[in-house]
């Protein structure tokens, strides 16, 4: 095997016009070349891994070459840039502030400023992690600082500007460092992959790029260890995925789609695929959140540009943005950061990413409320009364409720703000009579309450039993009504009454437990919020048998009062 160099080293940029995404600052630092306007000190601040001190070695390197090109670029071959190249050159001396902080340290460097360069025009000086000097060594430097000889020039760099005293800061010209853009860096990633021959997926680069946050460095050094992973120099996403352990984004695809469906055992079911993956829930709503944030950003035109993807991926979150509506995605982010808020503090934080999940897939209902809504006539008085007496969620409220209302807030906030919005004279509630429709003449109209029919009742039931199966609380219970859930007798009675009939109490009493839930999830399904579900026992007689003598004679003294007189007058027993 060929001597491995690392790609950070092999590839760093030589001139100003190869450093990657900061060309504010290049294009500034040439200009003041050819202008001869360079200033004696600088202060290069930003994150790590952007090209600081690429930047403060190009600099060097460029106003000590003896023939720059017209373009003010380093020739590359003259005389100063190869011992450059070669590290060899006296004129650039580096101080790394991190380790070599101390008075000594910077005696020794300003001891150095005094010589003029023997060859060449300027001495530069590049202190990093500047803001690590102590106290007394920032003293002693700040005199030469403040005066220094001409042919110096000073590059101070550091990844946290708050840090860097005033005095030195007002002696500085300062550039700011940005985070490298993603496109920017998966085209550089891609001009070393052609340059390696390596065959590199586009999405693949993406995605190193996404994770290196911004630092060439960190991104150049996953794309080395990818490579190395990889027998047949190829980088594929599916590679990328896996060896840096990242969840595919095909998944917050996936599950957005589930949500807006109001698909909520999908949904479950592709968490609990994600978590036995070995992902953790909590990154796992960060990363929903992350995606919601996406596709909201597609909404507007004028936002797309903050996405940081390739252009497929762009278009998938377009198509998405189509599907779902502001309101949503606004409800649904919501939900998302109280989860990755409080994720750390819950008792229970599987339940309670699913719970979450299960409010999402819950939000087209409830905006659908909140858009056009509805009185229904209480169905019966005894349901009514158990409605009132039911506790009221409060809002903002965390605790995990087995209960999937939405944040109350939301429907208030938007049934508020359509009604003044587009008329505000209009009564808010629009009157609807007993089948569901509106009240003719009243602008909304529209049929409300869909029928059904056994059969969509029958498969309502099917899905839900999934739900119910995995429910996480009280867990046997939950899968035990689901079983027994198919098994009643089924009848729709007038005002979409569905009647659940059981001939088994303890199956009666269990499946009544869930009736709300069951209730609740059929009038979503079935889109008819009048529908009314009642879960009943009927005692059927079922011929029992008498085996012994003396239940037999239990069961004649029971049907004949006579004898039942006469065997208490004469103590009859039974022989046995
Ligand atoms: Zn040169």
């Amino acid at each position: 095997m060929e001597n491995f160099v690392v790609s950070a080293r092999k590839y760093r940029p030589a001139t100003f016009d190869t450093v990657v995404g900061q060309s504010h600052i290049t294009t500034t630092l040439k200009n003041a070349i050819k202008s001869n306007q360079l200033a004696q000190a600088f202060l290069f601040c930003g994150p790590r891994g952007v090209g600081k001190t690429t930047c403060a070695r190009i600099l060097a390197k460029t106003i000590n070459c003896l023939t720059p090109t017209e373009d003010f670029e380093a020739c590359g071959t003259c005389e100063s840039c190869v011992s450059f190249q070669k590290q060899g050159s006296m004129n650039v001396y580096e101080l790394d502030a991190a380790s070599s902080n101390s008075v000594d340290d910077i005696r020794n460097l300003v001891d150095q400023v005094r010589y003029p360069p023997q060859t060449g025009k300027r001495k530069v000086y590049i202190i990093d992690e500047v803001h690590m000097l102590s106290n007394a060594a920032f003293n002693a430097f700040l005199k030469t600082l403040e005066e220094p000889p001409e042919y110096v020039i000073f590059i101070l760099a550091t990844t946290e500007k708050h840090k860097i005293i005033p005095t030195i800061l007002s002696r500085c010209q300062i550039f700011d460092f940005k985070r490298i853009e993603v496109k920017d860096m998966s085209g550089h990633l891609a001009n070393i992959a052609q340059k390696e021959q390596i065959d590199a997926e586009q999405d693949a680069l993406d995605l190193i790029a996404q994770k290196a946050d911004g630092g060439l460095r960190d991104a150049l050094s996953l794309f080395d260890l990818i490579t190395t992973f990889s027998a047949d120099r190829k980088i594929t996403y599916q590679s990328v995925i896996k060896n840096l352990h990242i969840l595919d984004h095909d998944y917050y695809f996936k599950i957005t789609d589930a949500l807006l469906a109001q698909d909520t055992p999908l949904a479950l079911l592709y968490f609990d695929e994600i978590l036995r993956k070995g992902f953790d829930g909590h990154i796992f709503i960060a990363g929903l959140g992350a995606h919601l944030r996406n596709v909201m950003m597609c909404k507007d035109p004028s936002t797309v540009k903050l996405l940081e993807t390739s252009e497929k991926v762009k278009q998938r979150f377009a198509e998405q943005a189509q599907a779902a509506s502001a309101s949503f995605l606004l409800s649904a982010l919501n939900l998302a950061s109280e989860c990755d808020l409080h994720y750390k503090s819950s008792k229970n934080p599987r339940f309670y990413v699913e719970l979450t999940l299960m409010k999402m897939a819950n939000l087209g209902q409830v905006i659908k409320w909140a858009e056009n809504p509805v009185v229904v006539q209480a169905p019966a008085p005894e349901t009514a009364e158990k409605k009132k007496s039911e506790p009221q969620p409060s809002v903002g409220e965390n605790t995990p409720q087995m209960v999937e209302e939405v944040p109350t807030q939301m429907i208030q906030g938007a049934k508020l703000e359509r009604v003044e919005k587009e008329n505000p004279k209009t009564p808010i509630l629009p009157k609807v009579n007993v089948n569901g429709q509106v009240a003719a003449g009243n602008g909304t109209a529209q049929p409300v309450n869909k029928p059904f029919t056994k059969q969509d009742i029958q498969s309502a039931l099917n899905e839900f039993k999934t739900v119910l199966r995995n429910f996480p609380q009280d867990r046997d219970k939950a899968r035990k009504a689901s079983e027994y859930l198919l098994g009643g007798k089924v009848e729709i009675k007038e005002d979409f009454t569905i009647e659940f009939t059981f001939d088994d109490e303890a199956k009666t009493e269990l499946i009544d437990f869930y009736k709300e839930k069951i209730e609740r999830n059929l009038r979503n399904r079935l889109e008819n919020q009048a529908l009314n579900l009642k879960v009943l026992y009927e005692y059927v007689e079922k011929k029992k048998k008498y085996y012994t003598p003396y239940e037999q004679f239990q069961y004649l003294k029971e049907k004949h009062q006579k004898l039942n007189d006469l065997s208490d007058r004469f103590g009859l027993e039974v022989d046995l």
